[in-house]
């Protein structure tokens, strides 16, 4: 069974058609790559996979299940699937420490001594072990967004989402981040990343797409998409950003 299914997936803003017919199936321990120009749907699309957007037409089941069952609790679903912005959207009020073991605390009901635990080890596998006591302002755009992985893995999710991770970083900082999600895809995390960082999708992706206007345009294994892209489209853009 595959770990994520997405199939003919419509989504409108309004009368805006953002997504239209994007099916997709990623098997567990898979890493796709998405990209494509600003406003083609990649963040909304991924989105959909742990229903920060609702879509008006199409299914997306995950495990075999479909998220849009009565039965499927919203909350619960997202503690499966960690999601990782641009922006790094942590607590700022929080310790570092505290931002990662809050949620396992608060939905997962973990004891804090056991769920500070965890999050020490998660801090040490980011390798900012010795920031833990900090607060997100005292840390490097770098840190934090390493902070930000790591507050998602303390849920132990099967599915990470990535959208455009690096895009908000100092250059000297993007590779910092790329090497944990690089360890991550190693360790057989299935994972979605929009990003336009397109040594991490030739080093580690299973398989890249490349959206415009809501639609996959095409999609393949990264040798064959970057050597050699059949549409016109995708070799325009990739002119763009190699
Ligand atoms: P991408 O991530 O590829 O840049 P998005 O998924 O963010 O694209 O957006 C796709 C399109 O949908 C864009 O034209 C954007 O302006 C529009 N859009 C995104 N979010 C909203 C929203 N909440 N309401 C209306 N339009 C939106
Ligand atoms: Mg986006």
């Amino acid at each position: 069974m595959a770990m994520i299914e997405i199939k003919a997936l419509n989504k409108w803003y309004g009368e805006f058609h953002v997504l239209k017919d994007v099916s997709e199936t990623v098997e567990q321990g898979e890493v796709l790559v998405i990209c494509g120009p600003s406003g083609s749907g990649k963040s909304t699309l991924i989105r959909c996979v742990n229903r920060l957007e609702e879509y008006q037409k199409g299914t997306i089941l995950i495990e075999g299940k479909d998220i849009h069952d009565p039965d499927v609790d919203v909350n619960e679903l997202r503690t499966h699937i960690g999601i990782v912005f641009q922006q790094f959207n942590l607590y700022p009020h929080l310790s570092v420490l505290k931002n990662i073991s809050l949620a396992p605390i608060k939905v997962k009901k973990t004891p804090r001594a056991e769920a500070e635990e965890v999050a020490l080890a998660l801090l040490e596998r980011v390798g900012i072990h010795d920031q833990a006591h900090k607060y997100p302002a005292e840390l490097s755009g770098g840190q934090q967004q390493r902070v930000a992985i790591a507050r998602a893995l303390a849920m132990k999710p099967k599915i990470m989402l990535f959208d455009e991770p690096t895009s908000a970083l100092d250059p000297e900082m993007i590779n910092e981040v790329l090497n944990v999600m690089k360890d991550l895809a190693r360790d057989g995390m299935t994972m979605l990343c929009v990003t336009h960082e397109m040594g991490f999708a030739r080093e580690v992706a299973d398989r890249v797409i490349f959206m415009d206007g809501g639609l996959i345009i095409e999609e393949g294994a990264p040798q064959a998409f970057f050597s050699n892209p059949k549409h016109e489209r995708t070799q325009a853009f990739l002119r763009e950003i190699l």
